[in-house]
């Protein structure tokens, strides 16, 4: 049973720690599991995509909300079960947006974690499919819980809804 850890992850943001603080992470280029979904874009995301990339073709809308949208891939790795990815992830592998532009959006900055929140705090656990998809766990010498600022945006505490459960 792992005890719950109040941490400082930007000046003013605390979040309530739910993993095992030993746990490390290193992203592995060759993986791309978690861009075959549907990335749910906030506010301030779809503001600064605007001024990278025309929305037209990747935003989709539901239920109100604004998405990534998911697109047939013409390849047979880095797609999901149904030949589907990203918009943005590039037949190398590549997530066009961070590689060509050096930015992403907030929801992808998140991932392998989770947030959820819990009388008024953020509570931040390793996403359960993480632990049989995500490559990039336990990999590596970088624990997760050094790195925090870069995993969760000072965005997710201006939110009404941090919560990652939103999906398209
Ligand atoms: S699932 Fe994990 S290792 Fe794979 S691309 Fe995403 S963050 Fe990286
Ligand atoms: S926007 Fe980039 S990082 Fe995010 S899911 Fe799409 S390809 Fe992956």
């Amino acid at each position: 049973m792992i005890e719950p850890t109040r941490i400082e992850v930007h000046p003013g943001c605390e979040a309530v720690v739910e993993f095992d603080p030993d746990l490390t992470f290193e992203c592995v280029p060759d993986c791309t599991w978690c861009c075959h979904h549907g990335v749910l874009l906030y506010g301030k995301d779809l503001h600064e995509l605007a001024q990278r990339e025309s929305l037209n073709d990747p935003v989709k809308q539901l239920r109100g909300r604004d998405f990534v949208r998911r697109e047939e891939k013409d390849r047979d790795d880095h797609v999901d079960v149904d030949d589907h990815a990203c918009y943005f992830l590039r037949d190398d592998g590549l997530c066009a947006l961070h590689a060509e532009h050096e930015w992403k959006p907030t929801r992808c900055s998140v991932f392998p974690l989770e947030v959820h929140v819990e009388h008024g705090d953020i509570h931040v656990s390793i996403r359960e499919e993480a632990h049989s998809h995500c490559d990039g766990l336990d990999v590596s010498e970088r624990r997760l819980i050094d790195h925090l600022d870069a995993f969760l945006p000072r965005l997710l505490w201006e939110l009404d809804d941090p919560t990652t459960k939103i999906e398209l």
